[in-house]
C-alpha cells in the first residue's frame, strides 16, 4: 500500500502530495535489517524523496538527497526516479539513541544538527541541479521545507512519519508535502496554518486512517480539495551489472590489474539494495582488456 494523492484545493491556492509508504519503509526495512531509530530516519527520507521525484518534470529525471548531519546515522542517501521509485541508504542502520522524552523516535538526535541536506536534480541537461542548505532539526520533514523555501524559494509544508511496532516492523508511514501557489491568499495560508499546527502526531493520523484519501480527508478537512492524480510509489533499486563494472573501472587500471592477480576475483554489493555482485577472474580479464581499447 504505496499511494500517493496529488490533489489541489478548489481555488488553485496550493497543491498537495499526500502519501501512505508503510510498504515501502517496510521493504526498505527488510533489506537493510534497520533498528527502529534508523527505520525512522531513512524512512522519512525515502517518503520526502519519493514524493519530490514525482514532482519531476522531465520522465528521466533523477534526485537524489544526500543528508550529512554528524549525528551516530552517519550519511543518508536516498534517489527517486520521477514515478517515485526510490531507492535509499543508511550507513549506520543499527544506530540506536534514547527516546524522547514522550516515548518517540529520536531521529533528530541520530541524524545530527550540524550538516547539510544536499538536493541533486538530473534533469538530463549538461549539469544538474545542485542545492544544498544547513539542517534545522536534522528531523527531516522540517530540513525538506527550509530546502523548498530557501533553495527552489517554494513555500512549502512538509510532515513525515514512521511508526514502527513493538516487533521492530513498520506499523505506519507516510506524510505529506503542501506547496504553496504564488497568489495564494493570506487568509487561507492562516488557515491552513492552523489546520497543520493542529496535528498532534501525523504517524498517529496515518495509522488511524483507512486509506491514503482518508488521511487526505482528515489532512484537509474544512477545504474543497479536487484529487488531480492517484499514484503508487515504490522501493526499488535499479542497480546493473554494467553501473558495478564501471564501479570496478573507476578504481583504476593499477587496481584492477592488482585484483585480478592477488585475488582472482571480486565482490561488489550495491549499497542501496545489497545485492552482491561477483565478478569472476575471466569476467575481471575481460575489463582490463575493455579498459586497454
Ligand atoms: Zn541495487
Amino acid at each position: 500500500m504505496n499511494k500517493v494523492l496529488i490533489s489541489m484545493d478548489q481555488n488553485k491556492n496550493f497543491r498537495a502530495y499526500t502519501a501512505f509508504t508503510t510498504d515501502m519503509v517496510e521493504k526498505m526495512r527488510d533489506i537493510h535489517h534497520t533498528s527502529p531509530t534508523a527505520s525512522a530516519v531513512l524512512g522519512r527520507v525515502i517518503t520526502c524523496t519519493s514524493l519530490m521525484g514525482l514532482m519531476l518534470k522531465g520522465e528521466k529525471d533523477k534526485l537524489t538527497a544526500i543528508i550529512k548531519g554528524g549525528g551516530p546515522a552517519g550519511q543518508i542517501i536516498a534517489v527517486s526516479d520521477s514515478k517515485g521509485n526510490v531507492k535509499g541508504y543508511i550507513e549506520n542502520p543499527n544506530v540506536d539513541v534514547p527516546l524522547k522524552s514522550e516515548g518517540k523516535l529520536d531521529v533528530g538526535t541520530a541524524v545530527g544538527r550540524d550538516g547539510t541536506l544536499t538536493v541533486i536534480k538530473d534533469l538530463g541537461l549538461h549539469k544538474p541541479y545542485i542545492g544544498s542548505l544547513k539542517l534545522i532539526s536534522g528531523e527531516i520533514a522540517e530540513d525538506f521545507a527550509g530546502y523548498f523555501a530557501y533553495s527552489e524559494q517554494q513555500p512549502s509544508s512538509v510532515m513525515t512519519g514512521v511508526l514502527v511496532d513493538t516487533d521492530y516492523s513498520i506499523k505506519a508511514a507516510g506524510g505529506c508535502i503542501i506547496q504553496m501557489m504564488p497568489d495564494a491568499t493570506e487568509d487561507l495560508i492562516s488557515r491552513l496554518e492552523q489546520k497543520i499546527n493542529s496535528i498532534v502526531s501525523v504517524t498517529g493520523l496515518i495509522d488511524a486512517s483507512e486509506s491514503v484519501k482518508g488521511f487526505h480527508d482528515t489532512l484537509f478537512n474544512g477545504f474543497e480539495m479536487k484529487i488531480l492524480e492517484e499514484r503508487t510509489v515504490d522501493f526499488k533499486c535499479d542497480c546493473t551489472w554494467e553501473r558495478l563494472e564501471s564501479a570496478l573501472i573507476s578504481l583504476g587500471r593499477k587496481e584492477l590489474e592488482k585484483i585480478c592477480h592477488e585475488d582472482g576475483e571480486a565482490e561488489l554489493t550495491c549499497h542501496f539494495c545489497l545485492k552482491k555482485y561477483h565478478f569472476d577472474k575471466r569476467h575481471l580479464e575481460r575489463i582490463l582488456s575493455e579498459i586497454e581499447e
